[in-house]
C-alpha cells in the first residue's frame, strides 16, 4: 500500500518539476495566468481587468489506507480569490476520488484545477476590499510588464523591431514606442517648453473619442510624472515638466497672488496650486492641458460702490469675509506681505489698507504711512513686521515679536550680546553699529544691507534671464535642424533616390 503511494508521489517530478515531494505529501505552486480577462471590482468602486493573479497553492495529503480505501486530503490557497471560488473548487476535487473508482488521482486533481484557471474559475467578476484591489492591480501591471519585457515589439514611431527591454507600453492607451524616440521628443519637447506635447505619440490615438472629448473641450491627455521616469526619462526633465505644467496653471489662474519682490516673482503659498511634496515617483495623475477659468478676487465697481457706503470697522470685516487674508507669504524667498497694498505685512491692524483699486479711499494720512513703510523700513527677518530706524544706531529691536536684528543686513542678533555683530572682526557689519564708524557715511546708501541685495538680485536676474533665452535660441535651433533630419530620414525610407 505504501509503495502504491510512494510510486505516485515519485512520478510527479517528471510532468511537474516545479512540485515539492515530503513524505506522503506534496505542494504544488501554479501560476494563475489568465486566458482572459478577469474584472475585479473594488468596494471603493473602482474596476479594472486583471491577467495576472497571484499564485496558487496545491497541498495534498495521502493518508494510510490511499487509493483503495482514503480519498487524499487536498488544500488549495490562494490569497487573490475568495472563499466563495475555493471552497467549491476543493469540493468537486474530494468527489473526483469516488467518481474515478478510488485510484491514484493526484494528477487528475492538478488537470482539473489548471482546467480551472484556464476557465477564469467560472466566473466574470470578482469583488474585493479596497486594500485587496490595490495589491491586485499592482501584481497584475507587474506581471504584464515582465511578460512584455520578454517579447519584442514594433515601435510606431521607428517602425524597427526592438527587443522589450528597450520598448514602453502607454499605461493608458498601451501603444507601444521604443525607449529611444521616446527619449528623444520627449525631452525636446520639454527642453522648449513645450509640455503639451507630452502625450501618446499616435498621431490618431483616441481619435475614437475625439467627439467626447471636444465635446467637453478638452484636449488629448498628458502622461504623468511617474511613466516618465518609468520609460525612463531623466529626472531633471521630468522636473522641469511639473515646474513648467505648475506655473502655466498658476499665470492662468487670476486669483494667484505673486510676490510683490520684482527680482523673486514667487506665487504665494495661499494659491491654489501649491508646490507639490509629493515625490515625482507618485505622481500619478495623466492630466489633461488645464484651462482654469478661475475669476477675479478683486471687487467689482458695483462692490466698490456697495463698500463706501459702510463705516471703516464694517469694510476691513466686509473684505476679509469676502477677499480671505491679506496676508501671504511668498513660497520661493519667504517674503510676508499684504495682497492689497503689496507692502511687507503690516498685521491686521497696523495700517488699514484697502484694495488696490480703492486707492481713492485711502486717507493722505495713510498713503503717507504707506509710502513711509515703502521707503524708511526693512522687514522683519522673524515676522516681516516693517521695522523702522528711530536713531543713527543700526541695533533695532522688532516692534511686533521684540527680536534684535541689525538694521543694515536684516540678519537676526543674539539677544543676549545683540553688539557682537557690530564688533566681531569678519563679520559683514563690522564697526557699522553706527554710520559714521566706516568714514564714508555720506556716499553709503542707506539701505546698504537687505535693499542692496534686492538691487543686485535684480541685476542678476536680468543677467541670468538673457543668458537662458540665449540657450533656449540655440536650443530651438538645434531641436529643428533634427526634426528635420529625422522627416528626411523616414520619407528616405519610404521613397527611395532613384538611381
Ligand atoms: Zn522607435
Ligand atoms: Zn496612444
Ligand atoms: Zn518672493
Ligand atoms: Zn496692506
Ligand atoms: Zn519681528
Ligand atoms: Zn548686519
Amino acid at each position: 500500500m505504501s509503495d502504491e503511494r510512494a510510486q505516485e508521489l515519485e512520478l510527479l517530478p517528471f510532468s511537474y518539476p516545479e512540485i515539492t515531494i515530503s513524505e506522503n505529501s506534496a505542494t504544488l505552486k501554479m501560476p494563475v495566468d489568465l486566458e482572459c480577462p478577469l474584472q475585479v471590482n473594488s468596494d471603493d468602486g473602482g474596476q479594472h481587468s486583471v491577467l495576472y493573479l497571484p499564485s496558487l497553492t496545491l497541498s495534498f495529503a495521502l493518508p494510510n489506507g490511499y487509493p483503495a480505501d482514503c480519498p487524499p486530503c487536498v488544500r488549495i490557497a490562494c490569497s487573490a480569490l475568495p472563499n466563495d471560488v475555493l471552497d467549491p473548487l476543493e469540493a468537486k476535487l474530494a468527489a473526483l476520488w469516488e467518481e474515478y473508482g478510488r485510484v491514484a488521482v493526484i494528477t487528475i486533481y492538478i488537470s482539473e484545477v489548471t482546467e480551472a484557471i484556464n476557465t477564469n474559475f467560472g466566473i466574470d467578476r470578482m469583488n474585493v476590499s479596497q486594500g485587496k484591489f490595490k495589491e491586485l492591480v499592482e501584481f497584475d501591471s507587474e506581471a504584464q510588464l515582465e511578460n512584455f519585457k520578454k517579447c519584442s515589439h514594433v515601435c510606431d514611431l521607428c517602425i524597427e523591431t526592438r527587443p522589450g527591454q528597450n520598448c514602453h507600453r502607454m499605461t493608458r492607451c498601451g501603444h507601444i514606442f521604443c525607449v529611444d524616440c521616446l527619449q528623444s521628443f520627449y525631452s525636446g519637447f520639454i527642453k522648449a517648453g513645450d509640455v503639451n506635447n507630452i502625450t501618446c505619440l499616435e498621431p490618431d490615438c483616441g481619435s475614437e473619442n475625439d467627439d467626447v472629448r471636444a465635446r467637453r473641450g478638452k484636449k488629448k491627455r498628458l502622461l504623468s510624472p511617474r511613466e516618465l521616469l518609468q520609460i525612463p526619462l531623466e529626472r531633471h526633465y521630468v522636473q522641469r515638466y511639473v515646474d513648467i505644467k505648475r506655473k502655466k496653471r498658476l499665470d492662468a489662474d487670476k486669483t494667484t497672488v505673486w510676490c510683490p519682490r520684482t527680482w523673486c516673482q514667487g506665487a504665494s503659498k495661499a494659491s491654489r496650486y501649491p508646490k507639490s511634496t509629493v515625490p515625482l515617483e507618485e505622481m500619478n495623475e495623466s492630466d489633461t492641458e488645464d484651462e482654469s477659468t478661475a475669476s477675479t478676487e478683486l471687487p467689482s465697481s458695483e462692490q466698490i460702490d456697495h463698500l463706501k457706503t459702510l463705516t471703516r470697522a464694517e469694510q476691513l470685516e466686509h473684505i476679509k469675509q469676502k477677499y480671505g487674508e491679506r496676508l501671504h507669504v511668498c513660497e520661493d524667498c519667504g517674503f510676508a506681505f499684504c495682497k492689497f497694498c503689496k507692502h511687507s505685512w503690516h498685521g491686521e491692524g497696523i495700517v488699514d489698507c484697502l484694495p488696490e483699486r480703492l486707492n481713492d479711499e485711502i486717507s493722505a494720512e495713510e498713503k503717507a504711512s504707506l509710502a513711509y513703510i515703502a521707503t524708511h523700513t526693512t522687514p522683519c527677518p522673524r515676522c516681516a513686521a516693517p521695522i523702522s530706524k528711530i536713531d543713527a544706531c543700526n541695533h533695532v529691536t522688532c516692534y511686533n515679536c521684540l527680536k534684535h536684528l541689525c538694521y543694515l543686513c536684516g540678519m537676526e542678533l543674539d539677544s543676549t550680546d545683540p553688539y557682537k555683530h557690530f564688533n566681531t572682526k569678519g563679520s559683514s557689519c563690522y564697526q557699522k553699529l553706527f554710520p559714521t564708524w566706516g568714514g564714508d557715511a555720506e556716499n553709503q546708501d542707506e539701505f546698504a544691507g537687505v535693499r542692496a541685495a534686492e538691487i543686485q538680485a535684480l541685476r542678476l536676474e536680468e543677467e541670468e534671464r538673457e543668458r537662458r533665452q540665449r540657450e533656449a535660441d540655440v536650443e530651438a535651433q538645434r531641436l529643428a535642424q533634427q526634426r528635420r533630419e529625422e522627416w528626411e530620414a523616414r520619407m528616405g525610407a519610404v521613397f527611395p533616390p532613384e538611381q
